[in-house]
């Protein structure tokens, strides 16, 4: 398989929020190849347990992408929607989309009220306004096709991996299931306690997946993985700047969700310099991940992201040498385990 075939299948792949089961395939048949023993609980999360007692490890990266639910179908076809996750509507209009219809995929345009039609002083485009166009002419033509209240949506996009980049859509977060796999590979399990490395789903609509493996194992650790908000891109000053493309690993001092535990925080550190793995530190006061389930149940919690760039719209870009630290640096954590902590 060529350098990140596997990534583009990842990412190609559509998976929004609670219909992650063509991703969890993905993994699951990953995790067959090289070998772990894995389970898969009734709400979908995928999860490898590595060695045994204490310390536990909670390491994860979700499988789910942003998207779309129907919500009504127009006398004339068109599909209006809900998002689910975090959408700019603004920046959603002239996508190509897929539907995931029950008769199979079919594409769609997404297009909303004309600007020129929109209540005056009103600026910003709501979720409502929008709508897919699928090209059909009536309600029945598109129940035809298995679309219908509740059918889903995902944008569609190219996967280029040429240079030194990659570019797609859902980097958030398969990019981290990705770096979750690579590592597993590279790691094979924890030295000393024990290590649940996880897929989760509906991290998008609340972290939903994370909550359940958080209950199921009190973990005294927990860490998530993601295609994190890189913004250092023209007009944002400096002190706005989240995590920086190319600038490695982002290690999340806070958001709106933790404050990492700053011992943790300087353990993993410690061990990236030992380990000659960059580093920077991410301050993203409003943005959230699974790990805010991790703390909730007491568990000293941080996360470790590869900085994507547009993440949340249809296409990202990311560093390969971003990614590739990121599977160092987690692949490092597996195996201490915070062993001196
Ligand atoms: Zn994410």
């Amino acid at each position: 398989m060529s350098e990140y075939a596997l990534l583009k299948k990842l990412c190609l792949t559509p998976g929004p929020p609670g219909f992650e089961d063509k991703i969890a395939e993905l993994i699951i048949n990953e995790l067959d190849k090289l070998d772990f023993d894995y389970k898969i609980d009734p709400i979908g999360n995928v999860y490898v347990e590595l060695g045994e007692g204490r310390p536990l490890t909670l390491l994860s990266a979700h499988m789910d992408e942003i998207g779309f639910m129907v919500t009504y179908v127009t006398d004339e076809g068109f599909l209006k929607v809900t998002n689910l996750g975090g959408i700019n509507p603004g920046t959603a209009i002239g996508n190509l989309v897929t539907v995931l219809a029950k008769r199979g995929e079919v594409y769609g345009i997404i297009g909303a009220t004309p600007p020129h039609l929109l209540r005056d002083g009103k600026k910003e485009l709501t979720i409502d306004e929008l709508f897919i166009d699928i090209g059909v002419s009536s309600r029945e033509e598109a129940i035809t096709l298995g679309i219908d209240r509740g059918t889903t949506a995902v944008f569609h996009s190219y996967f280029i991996s040429e240079g030194n980049c990659v570019i797609g859509k859902a980097l958030d977060d398969r990019v981290g299931c990705y770096v979750l796999l690579k590592a597993l590979e590279k790691a094979r399990g924890p030295e000393y306690g024990k290590v649940v490395a996880a897929f989760t789903v509906q991290e998008e609509v609340g972290g939903r997946g994370a909550s359940t493996l958080a209950h199921r194992f009190k973990p005294d650790i927990g860490i998530s993985i993601e295609g994190t908000i890189a913004n250092d891109t023209p007009g944002t000053p400096s002190e706005k700047i989240v995590t920086k493309a190319g600038e490695g690993a982002a290690i999340r001092l806070m958001d709106a969700t933790i404050i990492a535990q700053r011992k943790l925080v300087d353990y993993i550190t410690e061990l990236a310099e030992k380990k000659n793995v960059k580093v920077q530190f991410q301050i993203s006061p409003k943005s959230g991940t699974d790990a805010k389930w991790y703390i909730q149940l007491g568990a000293r919690t941080v996360g470790v992201s590869v900085p994507v760039r547009y993440i949340h719209s249809s296409y990202g870009i990311a560093y390969k040498k971003d990614v590739e630290t990121v599977i160092d640096l987690i692949s490092v954590l597996i195996k201490d385990n915070f062993k001196k902590l």
